[in-house]
């Protein structure tokens, strides 16, 4: 049987370290890192993620500070915002919660925020980083994948890693990542021909494609450690909905270690963007 990677209980000591670290900075005499969460709308599934966030940072003893804007909003009052929270030297990490209205230019509201407080890793200067290899924020899934991939891999030297998806939030900063541990990455998407063939040479794959059950039994080897970024909402006979990952994990009992759908990545990526917050705080402190 394939093991198991627990996200929840790993995200748990994820979590349990960063608050660790929040006792500290507080202990000795600092501010408590606080995180601004920017949500434009009432889009659903964003209410339910600003929420998540903010009750972890509650636990963890980080400061949120909310700013719920009407979906009307316009651009430059979004961006005012975040020029305040930049010169706010209380908040040390920024967060957009994506999607933006149509009638906002997303990547212009991103590019706004101060890279040294974008604990999302989007802003082009920490893209840029991560692919020089050169420090800056991480994306808190890429970072989450890694951590989870870390808890099952010692060493990456010359490990075949496909990556299925090349999205800039997902699949290109984690193909980054694997890189800089020296691992021979392949970064596959939609018009990749013989993706099976490609996939079975994989020592590791990340599956983040949001195509639900992709990754089929024949496509791993025996011995492989497969991640499942994929979340994708899907309605049962019964009206219920379940949320459905990219791999088919119960034909993956031949895999070394696999990550489950609910209970993997999710869980990591709100660690993750808390532990930045964290390191964005401590960064501010000494610069
Ligand atoms: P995206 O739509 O931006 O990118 C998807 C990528 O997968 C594209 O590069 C596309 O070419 C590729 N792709 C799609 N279908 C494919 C197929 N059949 N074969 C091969 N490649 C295919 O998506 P994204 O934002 O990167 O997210 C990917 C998935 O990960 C989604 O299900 C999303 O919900 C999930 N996700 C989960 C977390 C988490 O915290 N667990 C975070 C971010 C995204």
């Amino acid at each position: 049987m394939a093991e198991i990677i627990d996200g929840k209980a790993l995200a748990a000591k994820v979590l349990a370290g960063t608050a660790e670290e929040v006792r500290a900075i507080v202990s000795a005499g600092g501010d408590a890192p606080g995180l601004a969460v920017i949500l434009v709308g009432k889009d659903p599934a964003s209410e339910v993620y600003v929420g998540r966030k903010i009750a972890q940072c509650r636990k963890a003893g980080i400061r949120s500070i909310e700013h719920r804007l009407p979906a009307e909003t316009e651009q430059e009052v979004v961006l005012a915002l975040i020029d305040e929270l930049n010169a706010d030297p209380l908040v040390h990490g920024i967060l957009v919660q994506l999607p933006l209205p149509r009638h906002i230019d997303a990547a212009r509201v991103l590019d706004r925020i101060d890279p040294a407080k974008d604990v999302d890793g989007f802003h082009p200067v920490n893209v840029g980083r991560l692919s020089t290899g050169t420090g800056g924020l991480v994306p808190c899934t890429p970072l989450g994948v890694m951590l989870l991939l870390d808890s099952v891999i010692d060493d990456y030297r010359g490990l075949n890693v496909v990556v299925i998806g090349k999205s800039n939030i997902v699949g290109k900063p984690v193909s980054m990542l694997l890189l800089e541990r020296e691992a021979t990455v392949t970064v596959t998407h939609i018009e990749t021909r013989d993706l099976p063939d490609i996939a079975r040479k994989a020592d590791v794959i990340v599956a983040a494609a949001g195509a639900p059950q992709l990754v089929r039994g024949y496509w791993v080897k025996p011995g492989a450690v497969v991640i499942d970024v994929g979340i994708t909402r899907v309605a049962d006979h019964d009206g219920n909905t379940r949320i459905v990952g990219d791999c088919a994990t119960h034909e993956l009992d031949h895999a070394k270690a696999v990550t489950p759908v609910p209970g993997g990545v999710g869980p990591m990526t709100i660690a993750c963007l808390l532990s930045n917050t964290v390191l964005a705080a401590k960064r501010a402190a000494v610069a």
